[in-house]
């Protein structure tokens, strides 16, 4: 809402698709920038895959996936190999392409030969991923789960879920994958932009029952069942703060980039879509993030052939209005000032703004136009001075100013979206080894704006750092610079020349191992940034030092 047009801030803004719907330099976006290319089917792979590699227990939610056509010759080798070590092993493989979405162009297969190389997989980069075979069903069907996580902030970090999210149904009873059923989309595939087209979809005003349910119902039947739910939840917990914890490094990468520290601009948030899917153990698994989840609580029916209507989808109204509903009211920027003075601040009023000088007062209306499952209880009316900002009740109720107003959230159902972080941060904090990799690089990028590190850069951090000796010369840096980079490059569609984050966490691994042998992985790697983090703080002290003399 824009009353004074649309040139003059608000203090939220809240995008259809990216960050850069618009140029902000204020207020709070409700998009991350960099997040949609963040979450894209390849880019998530690598980024749990360098987490596997470090942590593989810890990481163990996400199906193995390679990445094609680069990663082709390894698919095919590591399938190989495992089946010659384990020859009862007969696992299926999903291919999805890059950037697809609502099921578009995925396929099953029983062997690596069977990926269709013809044109689009040279032209369109995909994943293929072990295909979970025994998932968890209930009345025969395959379900998914969408789970609405709020990103609140990155730094620092705060992340949010939804008490309650959808339950989506295949249409088509499941079987194990077998080359008979490969192809059975609604088998296999629990998108419901696919299943609405089968004529077995259940369209229910019930959350319980049909083709789409409430998480909770889900629950219900569960713990009816005698399963535990409590250790279900804490399960899924861990698996959204772990992916984001994979997330972070590249995300802070492109917050840097766009809003450069010291230059005036706003603060994101994000409510993102997590796909999980349960294994028939209970055990949740990551299927994707998306950054752009539907927010739609209607649905299409034809009424008679060839005549659509949209009606009210109850089951996803029950979710998805309380989450955009919380998230306001979490990111509210009155909220702070309503607790530090205890005065009631009517929400509207962030979006009005004061500007010009009116003579008059006009009405706000709390929490209008936030549609909500409760109507909220009547507040009495308020008035706001567009000179001075002071509130005034209804004239006719008094002429002074009025005592505090019931705050807006009294009217208001509990929270749906519940803390998960920091609350549980000392638990994983010891995973967040690649954003303190991000934070070096960060540190070396030196132009503002860029997300990518150029051979001075690179140069200046072993230097700074004291990593070249005698064994690793200045020259050894360099073509480890070159052979990385170059690798990178070519296989990124991005046209900006230097090395990408990605690139800088494989060099880092490098001089890692070189550095301490003997250790595992993770433990290599904490003691390099360790290493180099005491190493620049030293430096920053001298200069400090030389700069005060
Ligand atoms: P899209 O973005 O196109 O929806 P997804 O990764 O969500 O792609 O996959 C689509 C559907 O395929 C999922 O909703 C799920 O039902 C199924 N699926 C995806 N990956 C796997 C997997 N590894 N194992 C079993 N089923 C999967």
């Amino acid at each position: 809402q824009f009353p004074f047009g649309r040139r003059l801030p608000c203090d939220i803004y809240w995008h259809g698709v990216s960050f850069h719907d618009n140029n902000i330099f204020s207020g709070q976006v409700n998009k991350f920038p960099g997040m949609m290319e963040t979450v894209r089917k390849i880019t998530l792979s690598r980024a749990m895959r360098t987490m596997q590699d470090l942590f593989p227990l810890e990481y163990n939610f996400y199906p193995r996936s390679w990445i094609l056509p680069e990663e082709l010759s390894l698919f095919v080798a590591e399938v190989r190999m495992m089946k010659d070590s384990n020859p009862s092993w007969k696992p299926t493989f999903i291919v999805k392409p890059d950037g697809g979405c609502q099921g578009d162009g995925i396929y099953l297969i029983k062997d690596p030969s069977d990926i269709r190389l013809t044109g689009s997989i040279q032209s369109r980069p995909a994943v293929v991923q072990e295909y979970i075979c025994k998932p968890l069903l209930m009345d025969k069907l395959k379900f998914d789960i969408r789970l609405y996580v709020l990103l609140k902030s990155l730094e620092p970090l705060e992340i949010y879920i939804a008490k309650d999210g959808l339950s989506r149904f295949c249409t088509e009873p499941y079987q194990e994958p077998t080359l008979k059923n490969l192809h059975q989309v609604f088998m296999h595939l629990t998108n419901y932009s696919l299943n609405i087209h089968s004529g077995n979809f259940i369209h229910s005003d019930s959350v319980n029952t049909g083709s789409k349910r409430t998480f909770s119902s889900i629950l219900c039947r569960l713990s009816s069942r005698g399963a535990d739910v409590k250790k279900l939840w804490s399960d899924i917990i861990s698996l959204v703060i772990k992916t984001i914890i994979a997330l972070t490094p590249e995300l802070k990468v492109y917050y840097q980039s766009d809003i450069p520290a010291g230059k005036p601009g706003p603060t994101c948030f994000q409510i993102l879509g997590f796909d999980i899917l349960l294994m028939k153990n209970l055990k949740p698994m990551l299927l994707e993030v998306n950054a752009n989840p539907s927010m739609r609580i209607e649905h299409e029916q034809e009424l008679s052939p060839g005549v659509f209507e949209n009606v009210p989808s109850p089951v996803d109204e029950e979710v998805k209005v309380a989450v955009i509903r919380d998230t306001l009211r979490l990111v509210d920027p009155q909220k702070k000032k309503r607790k530090d003075t205890h005065v009631t601040v009517p929400p509207k009023q962030q979006w009005l703004g004061v500007h010009e000088h009116h003579p008059a007062l006009w009405e706000v209306s709390p929490w209008q136009g936030v549609s909500s499952e409760v109507p909220p209880k009547p507040t009495p009316s308020v008035f706001v001075c567009r000179r001075c900002q002071s509130l005034k009740q209804a004239p006719e109720a008094s002429e002074e100013l009025p005592e505090a107003p019931k705050s807006p959230e009294a009217a208001l159902p509990s929270l749906c979206l519940k803390q998960v972080f920091p609350k549980y941060a000392k638990q994983f904090s010891y995973l967040r080894l690649v954003d303190r990799v991000a934070a070096l690089f960060i540190r070396f990028l030196g132009v503002k704006g860029t997300t990518k590190l150029g051979p001075t850069g690179f140069r200046t951090f072993i230097r700074n750092c004291k990593l070249s000796n005698s064994n690793f010369s200045m020259a050894a840096v360099d073509i480890l610079y070159i052979d990385i980079t170059r690798r990178w490059n070519s296989m990124g569609i991005d046209k900006e020349s230097g090395m990408c984050l990605q690139a800088f966490v494989e060099a880092f691994f490098c001089l890692a191992q070189k550095k301490y042998k003997s250790l595992p992985l993770h433990e290599q790697v904490s003691s390099l940034i360790e290493f180099c983090e005491c190493r620049l703080a030293a430096l920053h002290g001298k200069r400090l030092v030389w700069g005060c003399g």
